[in-house]
């Protein structure tokens, strides 16, 4: 099978981010309309904003670009801790809903906040400050295990319509995509990625040496025996 050349996505991906950082820097793009990401879009391809967007979610990745750079150790939760850890920011979404609330946990937009209106409080001031430090030695762990945002994004996304699909019959269980993922996503087990952490970076559709994960419509495969949900979902 030709190898399509999708070294452009990254850096794609890159501007789009940087664009949004620096017009959160002229003030140009306004918090409460970058929170405001359209639900229709969740429902559809999934969390873009995420992986696209977002400014503290552009900020993990910068440091961890940093961290590559400059050799620092890198880790990656174990699959056994993961499976249960990856559950953390539903339990503080779900404290919410049961009205205890954390004023630091809206991290993101206290930093856009503050890149605004020099706006900190010292409570999403130190949570920052932990996870971009823990930015440094593992992959976004504000947005793997903290965020109530992401975590409510995620969990309309596993209802979108388009998603990554993995050609089993291509795929060499190489473990590539597994690898790159940012957000611990077991890409390699899966039919079709429709796990709630899935931030549409692209990094596992650019690293596969085969050319086996591609965006697909959800509803043509639903009947196949291969469509398999995240067995810890
Ligand atoms: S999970 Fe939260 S912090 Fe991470 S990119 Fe999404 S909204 Fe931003
Ligand atoms: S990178 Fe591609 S070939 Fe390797 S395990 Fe993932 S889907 Fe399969
Ligand atoms: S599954 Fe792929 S697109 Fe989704 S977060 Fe992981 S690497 Fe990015």
């Amino acid at each position: 099978m030709k190898r399509l050349n999708k070294k452009w996505i990254q850096p794609l991906r890159w501007i789009v981010q940087t664009c949004f950082m620096a017009g959160l820097f002229v003030a140009f793009v306004h918090p409460q309309t970058v929170a405001r990401w359209p639900l229709w879009t969740l429902l559809f391809v999934g969390v873009f904003f995420c992986g696209w967007v977002c400014p503290f979610g552009t900020v993990q990745d910068w440091l961890g670009w940093c961290a590559v750079k400059c050799r620092l150790p890198r880790f990656k939760v174990p699959r056994h801790i993961q499976k249960y850890l990856q559950f953390s920011r539903y339990l503080f979404l779900g404290l919410m809903f049961w009205g205890i609330t954390f004023s630091f946990s809206n991290a993101p937009f206290y930093f856009q906040n503050n890149l605004m209106h020099h706006m900190l409080s010292w409570a999403s001031g130190l949570t920052l400050t932990f996870f971009l430090i823990a930015g440094l030695f593992c992959d976004r762990p504000f947005c793997n295990y903290f965020c109530l945002k992401g975590a409510a994004d995620g969990l309309v996304s596993m209802f979108r319509l388009i998603s990554i699909h993995r050609d089993n019959n291509a795929c060499i269980h190489c473990h590539l995509c597994d690898k790159v993922c940012p957000m611990n996503v077991s890409v390699e087990k899966t039919g079709f990625v429709r796990h709630p952490n899935c931030i549409n970076c692209m990094k596992c559709v650019g690293v596969c040496p085969k050319n086996c994960l591609k965006y697909r419509l959800m509803r043509i495969h639903l009947n196949k025996k291969y469509v398999k949900f995240p067995k810890a979902l």
